[in-house]
């Protein structure tokens, strides 16, 4: 089996800056580090690192062959992602002193990827394989709906959360994860709580205090695992990637949630976001 990932690619540029600037100031940056970013990036990262299969379905332009390189690199199958005449996606973000940030994101290629890339992709998809996607891209809709027609298994990671993205995709969807915030917007947007949405599986993860997975059959608590948190960017991700996995390898679901908290509590514990997500050999080794 195996999953195909519609989802964004990013070039996050760190400035380390003494304080946030404000409107009309110049100030020097005293360190730029680099670094491949993107909740879709992570995200197949996330499953390649736990052992399946994973297609990323993306975009770049040419200043982006390194991600995809990096990518590759890191087992995923990257023949779906175009290259555009946009610019790669980019987070321009400033980190003071105290750790505040602020952030300007381009979404650049990752609002152009053509709609024949998708199809190319989900042509060579079998019945049973699982279709995950994030809203950092365009072409949602139709992914999502093509997907399902194709009996693929659909996923939908909704963040950053947008309302009318989410509506527009509910129908399509088997498995939905959202964080604690997004699970509130989205309670607000449709007015249903998440136990009566129309979708089999929904995992709202909860930070430091685990996640709850909800069914039409009630609700299930899983804790997260009791870690010094050092950087939870990617701790998300990193967590649906791995739900993802195990249930590509034929894991339960509540063993799939119980490798994924291990998982995001070991991603925590490290600074950075893809380069540090951890494989399956690490997490099986990690016991507190
Ligand atoms: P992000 O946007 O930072 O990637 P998120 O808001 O999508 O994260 P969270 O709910 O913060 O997702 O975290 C996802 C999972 O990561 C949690 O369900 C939990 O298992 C694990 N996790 C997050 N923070 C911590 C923490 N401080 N200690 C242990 N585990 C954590």
């Amino acid at each position: 089996m195996a999953i195909w990932n519609l989802g964004s690619i990013n070039i996050d540029v760190v400035f380390s800056v003494p304080h946030i600037p404000s409107p009309g100031e110049t100030l020097g940056s005293t360190g730029r580090k680099i670094f491949l970013g993107g909740k879709g990036t992570n995200m197949s990262v996330a499953v390649a690192r736990a052992g399946s299969r994973v297609s990323h379905i993306g975009a770049v332009g040419a200043d982006g062959q390194w991600t995809v390189d990096r990518l590759m690199e890191n087992g995923v199958d990257t023949r779906f992602i175009a290259e555009t005449e946009e610019g790669t996606g980019q987070a321009l973000i400033a980190v003071d002193a105290q750790g505040e940030n602020t952030i300007i994101l381009y979404p650049g290629a990752n609002h152009a990827i053509p709609l024949t890339n998708l199809q190319n992709a989900l042509s060579e998809a079998e019945t049973g394989d699982r279709f995950v996607f994030q809203n950092e891209t365009t072409l949602q809709a139709e992914a999502a709906k093509l997907a399902k027609e194709m009996g693929l298994a659909v996923t939908y990671a909704a963040a950053p959360f947008d309302a009318d993205a989410v509506k527009a995709v509910l129908p399509f969807c088997e498995m939905l994860f959202l964080n604690e915030v997004e699970a509130r917007q989205l309670t607000e947007a449709t007015g249903q709580s998440p136990a009566d949405l129309p979708v089999d599986d929904v995992v709202i993860t909860l930070g430091s205090k685990g996640c709850d997975w909800v069914t039409s059959r009630g609700t299930t608590h899983f804790d997260a695992m009791k870690v010094d948190p050092v950087d939870t960017t990617g701790a998300g991700d990193t967590f649906t990637g791995y739900v993802l996995a195990g249930l590509d390898q034929g894991m339960p679901m509540g063993q799939a949630i119980e490798q994924a908290t291990r998982a995001a509590a070991l991603m925590v514990t490290r600074h950075g976001t893809s380069d540090v997500i951890p494989d399956l050999s690490e997490v099986r080794a990690f016991r507190m």
